[in-house]
């Protein structure tokens, strides 16, 4: 079987070995971590963040602002292409659910009060992203003038 996309989607046997299960709760059941629990929504350090399961880059650092809610929070995705929302009627609410476009990973929530320009606030899980730091010096093979 042919991919759309040449990401690697893994199987549910391989996510179970490889998530811990709060991740494969979260992405793979819509689960939420518990607010101010995860590990990336006080995190400020330079970087991409990526989909936990497929390795899909999905938020700058850059994007991240400081919500106040407990779970990581941007303004915006650095591709729109790459977050799916789909409209969440669960719990009694309206919600906007986002979702990774690649994988089908569950993501977290888009809600419409963040800050400008976008006034969009991705929600999102710690649980289901992994933080791949920025190198702290691209220009480190420069050689040096001798
Ligand atoms: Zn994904």
């Amino acid at each position: 079987m042919v991919a759309m996309t040449d990401a690697k989607i893994p199987t549910e046997e391989e996510l179970r070995e490889r998530l811990t299960p709060l991740q494969f709760e979260v992405t793979q059941h819509a689960g939420t971590e518990r607010a101010f629990s995860g590990e990336y929504w006080d995190n400020h350090d330079p970087g991409v963040y990526s989909c936990i399961v497929c390795g899909t880059p999905l938020f700058r650092s850059d994007a991240k602002f400081d919500s106040g809610t407990g779970w990581p929070s941007f303004w915006e995705a650095i591709d729109p292409a790459k977050v799916e929302l789909i409209e969440d009627r669960s719990h009694f609410m309206r919600r906007t659910e986002a979702r990774c476009a690649t994988c089908g990973a569950h993501l977290g929530h888009v809600f419409n009060d963040g800050p400008q320009p976008t006034g969009d606030r991705f929600c999102m899980n710690s649980a289901s992203l992994r933080l791949e730091p920025d190198s702290p010096a691209d220009d480190a093979e420069t050689p040096a003038e001798g």
